[in-house]
């Protein structure tokens, strides 16, 4: 099977995570941007409680804690990934305030209308825009803010080979108009929406890649599985380049009604 074939799902999730606990962000995104989603966050106060679900390492957790009030619950399924995130806030002082723990976001643990913002960046596809947005609104309070990012089309239509590569990756994607109808349909009002500028993908999110490939390679020389995740990696980051016009990631941010 070439890798230009394959899937991300089809890949050992031992290799997956090792190679992206080697880089600071596992998806597209910059402090910047996740400044600019936090500046439609109106209700924030010490007392407030934040999730950030599918928080990865923390890289957008940290930024985020820096410039949000409250309490902040990091949650990931992968413990490589949670113990990063808490030695990564305890070497920015921000615990006990910022702590991560192992969850699903398909199983959240918290009480009916705790929360006072669910934060997702690059991670709500894991178990659907659609289905996120409705099991996490019984955890916010009302007037509670979602903030997610997600991989949008940019146009109507789009050539077949970056048509098909997403709906390989994930058949949920789809264009700006019809997900802020879903933000409203799941019950909260569509307060923004902005597409990730291109640095969020080629600085923040490739580049930094391009070592870590090689390092990761070094290691697992000979290794079938991870040569072809890496060759992965790689189809993927061509893909961007060649496709950008016709889709990116959306931060779409809705307000509890
Ligand atoms: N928010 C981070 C990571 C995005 S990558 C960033 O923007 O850099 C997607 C993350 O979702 C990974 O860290 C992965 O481990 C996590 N994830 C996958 N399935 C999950 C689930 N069911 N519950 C919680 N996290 C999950």
């Amino acid at each position: 099977m070439s890798n230009e074939n394959k899937s991300i799902l089809e890949f050992d999730m031992n290799l997956i995570c090792e190679y992206y606990a080697s880089v600071e962000r596992q998806g597209p995104g910059s402090p910047e941007v996740t400044l600019k989603a936090l500046s439609f966050i109106d209700t924030l106060s010490q007392e407030s409680h934040i999730t950030d679900l599918g928080c990865g390492t923390g890289g957008q957790t940290m930024v985020l804690a820096q410039h949000a009030p409250g309490k902040i619950t990091g949650v990931d399924v992968f413990p490589t990934f949670i113990e990063q995130f808490n030695s990564n806030a305890g070497k920015l002082n921000l615990q006990p305030r910022v702590k991560g723990i192992v969850g699903s976001m398909d199983n959240l643990q918290f009480q009916q209308e705790e929360l006072d913002l669910v934060w997702c960046e690059g991670a709500i596809y894991n178990i659907g825009f659609e289905r996120g947005l409705s099991e996490w609104k019984e955890f916010l309070k009302t007037g509670g803010y979602v903030a997610v990012s997600e991989a949008s089309w940019f146009t109507d239509e789009r050539p077949a080979e970056i048509e098909k590569f997403w709906m390989d990756a994930y058949p949920g994607i789809d264009t700006i108009t019809n997900k802020i109808e879903q933000v409203q349909k799941a019950g909260y009002i569509p307060v923004a929406t902005f597409i990730l500028p291109e640095n969020c993908w080629t600085e923040h999110f490739y580049a930094p890649q391009v070592s870590a490939q090689e390092a990761f390679l070094r290691k697992h020389a000979g290794n079938k599985a991870a040569e072809d995740f890496i060759a992965y990696q790689r189809y993927e980051a061509q893909l961007y380049d060649q496709y950008k016009a016709f889709y990116g990631y959306v931060f779409y941010i809705g307000k509890k009604m």
